[in-house]
């Protein structure tokens, strides 16, 4: 007998990508910076752990606010910061949809949206991508309708494609919330500045950010929320009281204030990117063309979970993924290889393993 939930019992639970714990590994498989974050952030939390750590943090975070909306040009009360931004992601859930509402979510995309929409007991429904990573919104326009909470990631995951500002508004549920997850907004050629919340959807309209791949803070746990106050003052109701720590508010500000750091770093993943499409072009693999930090492959013999392993031999790890129940083509499931753009030495042998393998 268990004592858990239905809801609970129901699911398997979320699965984040492997994180080996001995050394040696090139590690292309979770999206993380493979660059350092800036040194001032190192002197901010080294500040912070001699400071006072008996006493509880802020709760508002009113430093980060105040940094991030200088940055961002949108005033401090817009800005909600977080655990990261999955935990942003679950006060989300936990706001905006009860048992009777319906979270939908792009399909393939982010699973951590379906997982969360089953924990919270919530009805949920995937938005069917078409084959070329676009939307038949005569299709799916029914289920936006119907629904309260609508995440989207732009750009996507695993695809890397990012969508138009008509997609977006087409998106925008008539009776709900859209969530635009823009985790990797930061590598698209012309960044996101918050657009849309100052559209006629803009009132419906939650951007979250995260500081685990732009920033180079993964192993920092630190993410928020940017949407108009009234819908932030609710979700703070939600959140712990003190959901981000003295160190993680300290390690975010410094980030956030030094853009010339994340800039340097995002143009040069940015040009890695472009180096690595036409590399794995010429080896024969399709590649969607990408506005992350990873890239979308398959490749026509469709051993993707062959060379996957094989790569993992040579202590290269990138993501295997498969979607069985997308049947795009008949007779061939969808599967490929997201790959996380590292540095040109990691790249390169990256390619250097795959010329051998493919
Ligand atoms: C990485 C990622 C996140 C998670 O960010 P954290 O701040 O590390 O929790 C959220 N959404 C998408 C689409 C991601 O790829």
């Amino acid at each position: 007998m268990s004592l858990f939930r239905p809801e609970i019992d129901r699911i398997a639970g979320y699965v984040p990508g492997e994180q080996p714990q001995d050394s040696g590994w090139t590690k292309l498989n979770t999206n993380e910076n493979p660059y350092p974050p800036s040194p001032h952030v190192v002197e901010a939390i080294v500040e912070a752990a001699r400071g006072k750590l008996n006493m509880y943090p802020d709760p508002l975070g009113t430093r980060f606010r105040k940094a991030a909306a200088n940055v961002l040009g949108f005033d401090p009360d817009w800005i909600l910061p977080g655990n990261g931004s999955d935990e942003v992601l679950t006060i989300l859930t936990r706001s905006f949809a009860g048992s009777t509402d319906q979270i939908a979510y792009p399909y393939p995309s982010y699973i951590l949206y379906e997982t969360l929409s089953d924990l919270q007991g919530a009805r949920h429904e995937r938005l069917l991508l078409e084959p070329d990573w676009s939307w038949d919104f005569d299709k799916i326009s029914p289920q936006i309708e119907r629904s309260k909470l609508i995440f989207v990631p732009n750009p996507n995951s695993p695809s890397g494609n990012r969508w138009t500002w008509d997609d977006l508004l087409t998106l925008t549920p008539p009776h709900g919330i859209l969530v635009l997850d823009e985790a990797y907004g930061d590598f698209c050629d012309t960044p996101h500045r918050g657009e849309l919340l100052n559209s006629s959807v803009g009132r419906q309209v939650v951007v979250t950010r995260t500081f685990s791949k732009s920033y180079s803070l993964a192993g920092i746990r630190f993410g928020f929320a940017l949407a108009h106050p009234d819908l932030i003052a609710g979700m703070r109701k939600m959140k712990d009281s003190y959901n981000c720590d003295s160190l993680s508010l300290a390690a975010a500000t410094a980030a956030i204030e030094d853009q010339d750091w994340m800039l340097q770093n995002t143009a040069r993943i940015r040009s890695t990117r472009q180096r690595l499409t036409t590399a794995l072009t010429a080896l024969g693999f399709h590649v969607v063309p990408s506005q992350t930090n990873f890239v979308w492959a398959t490749h026509p013999t469709g051993q993707h979970k062959t060379q996957y392993e094989a790569l993992k031999a040579k202590k290269i790890l990138v993501r295997y993924m498969s979607f069985p129940d997308v049947a795009w083509a008949p007779d061939q499931k969808l599967e490929g290889l997201r790959i996380t753009i590292g540095t040109d030495p990691e790249i390169d042998a990256l390619l250097m393993a795959l010329r051998e393998i493919v």
